[in-house]
């Protein structure tokens, strides 16, 4: 299904929440945004995930590292890992600027930069909306932000990792251009439109992590998503249990909330691997209600 992306303005604070975006007019769906975003546009964050000696566009060397491997129940290890050393600040292109006002990991800066001149010489203006927030950022965020499921809880941030980031994307076409172009660069998108049960978060098609070209390319070519991947090889990633998370919000039970879910309104609620994820399905236009196939509950059509 072809969905129009349409955004209205958003708080500077949502723009920091892991699935704070720009709100969802008729027909669009919303996702994580940090920043005001003009109609029709979708902001869209790679996540920058490679460590230094993979980040290069060009290699492509086999990955012996274990990926940081976060969702709603699996957390960063440590939990409030923080790459501080590994930290370079950014303009809103990615490039190297002690006042850039963005922090990324040193080895996506390349990739980094690479894509968005790609994208800026295809006619696409996109620019850097987000980039790593720190476990405290993100409780603030989190404390901050009241729609349900637009910001994830601390310590399941990619932010954290200092290889996400949220893209300011000015039009429809600059989405679509940015799902099929960042795997060049070694970027993926991290939650596409239909895999919120997947990924546990809603649609996000501006938040973008490097993976390294590698990965990024297998995933475009299987369609999986990174956490689909990681499901099916689990060796490949690395997270922590979420207990040593300083704060209590980082860790939610389901509580009697089972794994096929349920509906609170528009709001969506299921048990994921044991933790409780939600999103508020009219974000991206969409009803929660029981599908067709199966008796779990998901973001439907509306219709
Ligand atoms: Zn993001």
């Amino acid at each position: 299904m072809v969905r129009r992306f349409t955004w209205t303005s958003c708080a500077v604070v949502t723009s920091l929440v892991a699935g704070c975006g720009p709100r969802a007019t008729p027909s669009a769906p919303v996702e994580e945004q940090r920043s005001p975003v003009p109609a029709d546009a979708a902001p869209m964050t790679p996540d920058l995930d490679a460590p230094a000696e993979s980040s290069s566009v060009e290699a492509s060397p086999p990955r012996q590292e274990r990926l940081p491997w976060v969702n709603p129940a699996r957390c960063a290890l440590p939990c409030t890992y923080d790459p501080q050393a590994r930290l370079v600040s950014v303009d809103n292109n990615g490039v190297l600027d002690p006042a850039g006002g963005h922090l990324v990991d040193q080895s996506i800066q390349e990739p980094l930069g690479a894509l968005v001149r790609a994208a800026h010489t295809a006619g696409h203006k996109l620019r850097i909306e987000s980039a790593f927030r720190s476990y405290d950022d993100q409780v603030r965020l989190y404390r901050q932000i009241k729609q349900v499921g637009r910001a994830a809880r601390p310590g399941h941030s990619e932010h954290q990792l200092g290889t996400a980031i949220d893209f300011r994307l000015p039009t429809s076409a600059s989405i679509a251009w940015l799902a099929q172009n960042a795997p060049d660069h070694g970027f993926v998108l991290s939650y596409p439109d239909g895999k919120q049960r997947i990924t546990g978060y809603r649609p996000e098609p501006w938040h973008v992590r490097h993976v390294g070209p590698q990965l990024a390319n297998e995933l475009r070519t299987s369609g999986l998503t990174l956490e689909e991947l990681f499901r099916a090889r689990p060796a490949l990633g690395e997270s922590g249990s979420c207990e040593d998370c300083p704060q209590p919000a980082s860790r939610r039970a389901c509580g009697t909330i089972k794994a096929a879910g349920t509906c609170d309104g528009t709001v969506l609620h299921w048990c994921y691997d044991d933790a409780l994820a939600s999103v508020d399905c009219a974000a991206f236009n969409q009803r929660c209600g029981r599908t067709r196939s199966s008796d779990v509950f998901d973001c439907i059509d509306a219709r």
